[in-house]
């Protein structure tokens, strides 16, 4: 897999020692549970080769990979071993992670019957299934927004932030900043009324008080109004405390 070898290659300094760590034990979990269900028993990417995205993909609530071990999803995917009939229900990352390779990953098909390979088709697939499930429209609004500039750009970033959006439904303050900056940077316009921003957690909040005032400004488009009493509340009490 090009991910696991991407880390297993990639350790220099302290942070990525801890990424490191992290993820060997993220792909511990992913073989144990792969091996628990697989005819094959020792080569991660032939036990893969053994399943196949069934397209069933279903709104859950906190719900656990059957993989990776993931919690709170919102999302599971039904993938079938090919040799033994057993099944396995797993998170949007997991099927677009371990999908999207060569002939060694998890086996994708198109709704024509043609098995998909390529990384971005996959991803594009699978994010339109999720926003086709959801109800609300304005969250759907933002994870299309999302997935439209994630096809456009491949910056990965937004595909993470497009699989957060669509299992928490909200952005933390700083991400909605990091956002509104690319939008300025490329030149793109849009209804900040559709964006769901979490105030409501202390460590969130507090994160909002660490940036510029002009930063803090461009935020405040984003607000609803009690957001914003709220943010100015704790601003001027902040002010006298200081
Ligand atoms: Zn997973």
């Amino acid at each position: 897999m090009k991910y696991i070898k991407l880390f297993e290659n990639y350790i220099s300094g302290l942070e990525n020692y801890l990424v490191y760590k992290y993820k060997l034990h993220w792909v511990a979990k992913v073989k144990r549970n792969l091996f628990a269900s697989s005819v094959e028993q020792k080569d991660i990417e032939k036990a893969l080769e053994e399943w196949r995205y069934t397209g069933d993909c279903v709104v859950t609530k906190d719900a656990v990979c059957e993989l990776c071990g993931q919690p709170y999803l919102h999302y599971h995917f039904q993938i079938k071993n090919l040799l033994k009939s057993n099944e396995l229900w797993i998170g949007s990352e997991c099927i677009k992670r371990f999908s999207a390779e060569d002939t060694k990953s998890i086996q994708f098909f198109d709704n024509y019957g043609n098995r998909i390979t390529d990384e971005r088709l996959i991803i594009k697939t699978v994010n339109k299934q999720m926003v086709d499930l959801k109800k609300d429209k304005k969250v759907q609004e933002v994870l299309e927004l999302l997935s439209d500039l994630y096809n456009k750009t491949m910056e990965s970033a937004l595909n993470e932030l497009f699989d957060q959006y669509s299992n928490k439904e909200y952005l933390t303050p700083l991400q909605m900043l990091w956002l509104d900056n690319y939008f300025s940077e490329n030149n793109i316009e849009v209804n900040p009324h559709i964006f769901n921003v979490n105030l409501s957690n202390r460590f969130y909040l507090d994160q909002v008080f660490t940036r510029s005032a002009d930063s803090i400004m461009r935020l405040e488009n984003y607000l609803t109004r009690d957001q914003k009493e709220i943010l100015d509340y704790n601003l001027n009490r902040k002010r006298r405390l200081s």
